[in-house]
């Protein structure tokens, strides 16, 4: 949740269902605006692919494709689409589980992407900028290689093999 619905919402399991919250354990981490909220929930799927038993497939490959996809968001080595495409795959998590840590790994993905999708999107434009105006292809592509919870690791650029 962003500052504006923090302010109005009440601190209960159904007003924070209505906006698309939730109150999980009744845990409630408060981050001030200094925080790097990318990196803060690429933390949380980092957590929740260590913690994911393995039992069911949607929570086991996709707690990992959330914790690879969130370490590129949080280094900027992605596209805008992907942004989509890791809401939709956090959808496949949501509800397809047979405990609720499917749930609780989509739950905040899903929420930073509805109230802080443009913070993703910086990410992706500081990226580029940095990289003499070069984006990452889909999949996180880049000739400065991949990367592995948000440090990019050297490996080759997936073109630049062709050359070699
Ligand atoms: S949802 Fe629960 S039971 Fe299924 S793999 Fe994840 S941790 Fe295991």
């Amino acid at each position: 949740m962003n500052q504006e619905v923090c302010t109005d919402v009440l601190m209960d399991y159904d007003a924070l269902r209505d906006v698309g919250s939730g109150l999980g354990t009744a845990a409630v981490i408060v981050m001030n605006n200094q925080t790097d909220i990318v990196r803060g929930i690429q933390r949380f799927s980092s957590f929740y692919k260590h913690e994911s038993c393995g039992q069911c497939t949607p929570c086991r490959e996709g707690t990992t494709y959330l914790q690879r996809m969130m370490d590129r968001f949080y280094a900027g080595q992605a596209t805008e689409k992907e942004i989509d495409m890791i809401f939709e795959l956090s959808k496949e998590i949501e509800g397809h589980t047979i405990c609720a840590l499917g749930d609780a790994a989509a739950w905040p993905v899903q929420g930073l992407i509805k109230s802080f999708r443009h913070e993703i999107v910086n990410k992706i434009n500081q990226f580029k900028e940095k990289n003499g105006g070069e984006s990452a292809s889909l999949g996180g592509w880049t000739k400065n290689g991949k990367v592995l919870d948000g440090t990019i690791i050297g490996t080759p650029h997936v073109h630049d093999a062709h050359h070699h």
